[in-house]
């Protein structure tokens, strides 16, 4: 038996779609052994999805998870922050530090929307919302079905993608702050999809060589749509820079190019972050 485990997912409470009880319900339809719920800034799905799975008869390992916004460089760097105390007070509290950075940038986005003639967008992106993090997928969305943009990726390439009409730079946090607030609650912290970030490699080098010296764990080694000569690339860069491998989907809805723990498999050569975590270790015995 090989262990299934996807360890960065999305749910209402940050861009996901569905509830914390309807995750771990696909994770259970897709076979999961192992699942992270990784929203943007915010642990809150965890009690809920600890509460649904606590009513499964089948076993699955729900790992806590959160997915921090930082600015590195100009750039915006995701950095996961896995298997910590999601009741650590002194995150909790940390945490609200970047709730206000979103709803800040949110306001600001909104207001330069307005001047291209789309009026009160934030009330309409704040009902989406909920009791979750706002992030741009709401803006988009609404802007969607306001029908001022013909689908989800024009809302980005028209208004709020980098620099962008609508585009904001945000006062994130930046990766060492991340890192100590990941460390500090018994956590280890890995780099988000490094593929993703319209960077040259020089850059990307640059990224990780940073990330390490500044105490950073592991990184994100593959995607269930990768091309095999990235998955090679972001392998190599993982042995040369000494970090640990993370597999995830980054499932954020049920779509044809999306789903839980599909094609994450790695290479036999790297060392999975997810080790020597105690909760996993009957799984860890067969699988390593
Ligand atoms: P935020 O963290 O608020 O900046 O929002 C980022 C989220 O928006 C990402 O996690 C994606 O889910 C989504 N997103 C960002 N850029 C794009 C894009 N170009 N097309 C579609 N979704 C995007
Ligand atoms: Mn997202
Ligand atoms: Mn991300
Ligand atoms: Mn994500």
């Amino acid at each position: 038996m090989t262990m299934k485990i996807d360890l960065h997912s999305h749910t209402y409470y940050s861009d996901g779609h569905l509830s914390p009880a309807e995750l771990v319900l696909r994770a259970h339809q897709m076979q999961l052994d192992v699942l992270a719920i990784t929203d943007h800034d915010t642990t809150q799905a965890l009690a809920e999805a600890r509460h649904a799975q606590a009513q499964e008869k089948r076993h699955l390992e729900i790992i806590s998870g959160i997915e921090l916004t930082t600015r590195w460089h100009g750039f915006d760097i995701h950095i996961l922050g896995l298997h910590f105390d999601e009741h650590d007070e002194q995150l909790q509290q940390r945490l609200l530090e970047q709730t206000r950075t979103r709803v800040d940038r949110a306001r600001q986005i909104c207001v330069k929307l307005a001047k291209c003639g789309i009026e009160n967008v934030f009330d309409d992106a704040m009902v989406k919302v909920g009791q979750g993090q706002i992030t741009r997928a709401h803006i988009a969305q609404v802007l969607l079905d306001r029908g001022e943009v013909s689908s989800f990726q024009g809302a980005f390439t028209k208004y709020l993608g980098k620099d962008k009409r609508a585009f904001v730079s945000a006062q994130w946090i930046d990766i060492a702050t991340a890192i100590q607030w990941i460390h500090e609650a018994g956590g280890v912290a890995a780099i988000a999809h490094p593929a993703s970030y319209d960077m040259k490699t020089k850059w990307l080098k640059r990224l990780l060589s940073e990330f390490k010296s500044l105490g950073g764990d592991g990184m994100e080694v593959t995607h269930p749509n990768m091309q095999p000569s990235k998955k090679e690339l972001l392998t190599k860069l993982a042995l040369e820079y000494d970090l640990k491998a993370v597999v995830g989907s980054d499932f954020h809805f049920p779509s044809r190019w999306s789903e839980l723990g599909k094609r994450l498999d790695i290479s036999a050569k790297l060392t999975p972050l997810w080790q020597d975590w105690p909760c996993l270790a009957s799984f860890n015995k067969e699988y390593l």
